[in-house]
């Protein structure tokens, strides 16, 4: 049965954990040690590690764990330095096959983060499998977040907006996996933007509560994404007029908003 779950590492880094049976793969496996210490835990076999960009605290583990799994294969955008020799270089459109998880990827390119940045997305996981409920999958990386998006270290927000658009168009009971437990910071900037938003208003509680019991807020869902975070909500008359009242400036086009959004963020 496939199965989802994280491994916490760094302060607020998740690596995804995909199995079926006794067969593993992780996803931006920034460290190396919490992968290990669930592998030898679950008694499980490291088959292939994928990753979404090429910072640090996505790749830091796959040296380490390639000396520990040579058998692992390693996925990783062909637009950005490779993680290790021998990975296996994607583009947008290209597929990647797990036949140890009888999954398959569809790669997505969601240039914004960083220039090569990929997303994974299974559009549907095996019918059988119960976990997560052949619900899609998606594998986002450091390109949206659960009331957020990523900052624009290399991309202009031309790229963001158009990127995150497209992850918008998934389909809306989508499982998000995000890499990073940023999420009850952002609603507050979403709540600055929207403090009338109902939606918004009940995921805070719902969000603080899990905050306050150490679980997990994620993943989320493109459903609930579109409906709280304010990234994938620039096209709304109310979200546009706050980011105008806050530029002091008229906004006209839905991406002059977006950045103007992104802007507001980086200084929140
Ligand atoms: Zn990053």
């Amino acid at each position: 049965m496939l199965n989802v779950s994280p491994i916490p590492a760094f302060q607020d880094n998740y690596i995804w954990l995909i199995t079926n049976n006794n067969h593993a793969v992780v996803v931006d496996p920034g460290a190396a040690a919490p992968v290990e210490r669930v592998l030898a835990e679950r008694g499980l076999t490291l088959e292939a590690m994928l990753i979404t960009h090429h910072h640090h605290d996505h790749t830091g583990g796959v040296q380490a764990l390639l000396a520990q799994w040579p058998h692992a294969r390693v996925y990783a955008p062909a637009a950005e330095r490779l993680p290790a020799p021998g990975s296996i270089a994607l583009n947008d459109g290209d597929a990647v096959s797990l036949p140890e998880l009888g999954l398959e990827l569809e790669v997505m390119a969601v240039p914004g983060h960083t220039l090569g940045h990929i997303a994974y997305f299974a559009a549907s996981p095996a019918p059988r499998d119960q976990v997560p409920q052949g619900q899609p999958l998606l594998f986002c990386g450091d390109t949206l977040f659960s009331g957020g998006c990523g900052r624009l270290f290399e991309g202009t927000p031309s790229q963001m907006y158009q990127s995150l658009s497209r992850l918008a168009a998934l389909a809306d009971d989508t499982r998000v996996y995000c890499t990073h437990e940023y999420t009850q910071a952002n609603l507050a900037f979403c709540r600055a933007v929207e403090p009338n938003n109902p939606e918004l208003k009940k995921y805070l509680q719902k969000v603080a509560k899990s905050r306050q019991q150490g679980v997990p807020t994620l993943p989320s869902s493109i459903g609930l994404e579109k409906a709280v975070n304010v990234f994938l909500r620039a096209h709304l008359a109310g979200v546009r007029a706050a980011a105008q009242a806050h530029e002091g400036a008229e906004l006209i086009e839905n991406i002059d908003v977006f950045a103007a959004l992104r802007r507001w963020k980086d200084d929140f």
